[in-house]
């Protein structure tokens, strides 16, 4: 299925300097900032700065550049954040309708500095 990007969602809005963040890192291609509506005492947002919805669509289509400049970009802020070596923290990427993606840019949450629970409720 094709992934249509929507140049209206708010972290394109964020890419293109029209809403303010409040950036930990930034580089080549990639975004990480301040989630804002923080769900843990860190809560940070990765995202490229490439049109891309979903991880998959990103894993299966960006060059090789932008693959490594996010991955990369993921551990600098945990290193940042010192998360590395640490307690640890949770990585997520909402995508789509069952996984209940609000944005739909490709974000990854880091969520650390409390325990964070089972990755899952329980089904109901
Ligand atoms: P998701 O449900 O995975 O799509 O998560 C979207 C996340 O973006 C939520 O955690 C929101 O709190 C966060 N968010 C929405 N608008 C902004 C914004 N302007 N700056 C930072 N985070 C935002």
């Amino acid at each position: 299925m094709a992934h249509d990007y929507d140049d209206q969602n708010i972290f394109a809005k964020i890419l293109r300097g029209e809403i303010p963040n409040s950036t930990v890192l930034e580089t080549e291609h990639s975004l990480a900032f301040r989630d804002i509506a923080p769900q843990a005492p860190d809560h940070v947002l990765v995202i490229p700065k490439g049109s891309y919805v979903t991880y998959d669509h990103f894993a299966t289509t960006a060059s090789d550049a932008e693959i490594v400049d996010y991955t990369r970009a993921v551990g600098k802020v945990c290193e940042m954040l010192g998360l590395t070596p640490g307690d640890g923290y949770r990585l997520i990427a909402n995508t789509g309708r069952n996984g209940v993606q609000d944005v739909p840019h490709l974000h990854v949450h880091i969520l650390a500095g409390r325990r964070l629970g089972r990755m899952l409720p329980p089904q109901g």
